[in-house]
């Protein structure tokens, strides 16, 4: 059977576009992915998306998002989209054996943080290891941190948890920067950051359950000696990587991966394709604004299949 809208990710996008197209009565079939709720599900307390005044566990909320687009008809099914086939319509969207074809398509597949990848790191994330300055920095008010990272992003959450943390030590694999110079000197100036180079984290210590992160081992890159340094918070900003491998060949990406929409709306180089979410945003990266573009990719495939 073919479908009105299939929708590709189960984070804050997917979801939301899932809830507007079932509630217009198209019928919306999602496919979670490997990621069923999306990268809110790896933090803990979300504090910054409305409605919540006290807050809400991540994987609360995006249970809430699959209830409430439930709710309205959406079928959601924890699979994996393996392949697309965009050039021809209707569109064919290939799950392990079966074959779906759509008139339309929302792609929600998010741009996933890049992390370091220790055991550690993944068992203490949103217990005093983050990804998200914006997101978390709140939490460290006049704790010692540590910044992860040489790019612009790194120099930019650096400098922002500065508003927050007593102090923050940057720790750099290499003995200068690659982002720009402007940001570079920023970081530099500032009082309440110290750079640590030549630098990396090999583990990271604590229990999640008795007060989380307490501290992390550093190397030196150079003599390869090792050291034991107390923290309560260490931010990964070592940039994102937009998971656009599906669809690279079809459709019009920026230098970096992420999809090219069209001016203020969803619409991306293919009529019939929409993009919501981290995968088109360069910029923001936040749950409510993936929310809010999921909300306007669907409004998009809806005036869409009325003009069809
Ligand atoms: C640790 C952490 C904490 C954060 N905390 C906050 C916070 O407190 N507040 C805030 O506003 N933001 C926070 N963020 C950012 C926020 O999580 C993202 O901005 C938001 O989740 C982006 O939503 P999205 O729907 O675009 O993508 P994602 O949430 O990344 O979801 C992508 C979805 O696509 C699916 N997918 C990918 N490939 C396929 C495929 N081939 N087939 C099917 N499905 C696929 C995945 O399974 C997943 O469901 C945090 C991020 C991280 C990493």
């Amino acid at each position: 059977m073919k479908q009105k809208v299939i929708i590709i990710g189960s984070g804050p996008a997917g979801l939301t576009a899932a809830i507007y197209a079932a509630r217009a009565n198209l019928e919306p079939l999602v496919f979670e992915g490997i990621q069923p709720g999306g990268q809110l599900t790896i933090t803990t307390d979300v504090e910054n998306y409305p409605g919540f005044p006290d807050g809400i566990l991540g994987p609360e909320l995006m249970d809430n998002f699959r209830k409430q687009a439930q709710r309205f008809g959406a079928e959601t099914h924890f699979k994996n989209v393996d392949k697309l086939d965009l050039k021809n319509k209707p569109f064919v969207v290939h799950v392990g054996d079966e074959r779906y074809e759509s008139d339309t398509i929302i792609i929600a597949t998010g741009a996933s943080a890049k992390l370091l990848g220790l055991d550690s790191e993944s068992k203490l994330m949103g217990y005093g290891v983050s990804a998200c300055a914006t997101c978390d920095g709140f939490f460290f008010k006049d704790k010692e941190i540590l910044v992860v990272g040489g790019g612009d992003s790194a120099m930019e959450e650096a400098n922002y948890l500065t508003r927050f943390a007593s102090k923050v030590t940057l720790v750099h694999r290499r003995d200068s920067f690659r982002a720009s110079k402007i940001m570079q000197n920023r970081v530099l100036k500032n009082p309440k950051i110290e750079v640590m180079w030549n630098s990396v984290i090999l583990d990271m210590y604590g229990e999640p359950d008795r007060g989380g992160l307490t501290g992390v081992k550093i190397q030196n890159t150079l003599n390869k000696e090792s050291f034991k340094m107390d923290c309560d918070g260490v931010f990964i900003a070592v940039g994102h990587n937009p998971n656009s491998d599906l669809f690279s060949n079809q459709l019009d990406l920026n230098e970096k991966g992420y999809i090219l929409t069209k001016e203020d709306t969803s619409h991306t180089s293919i009529e019939g394709v929409f993009a919501a979410g981290d995968i088109h945003d360069v910029k923001y990266k936040q749950a409510v604004t993936a929310a809010g573009s999921g909300c306007k990719a669907a409004l998009d495939a809806e005036h869409y299949l009325e003009n069809l």
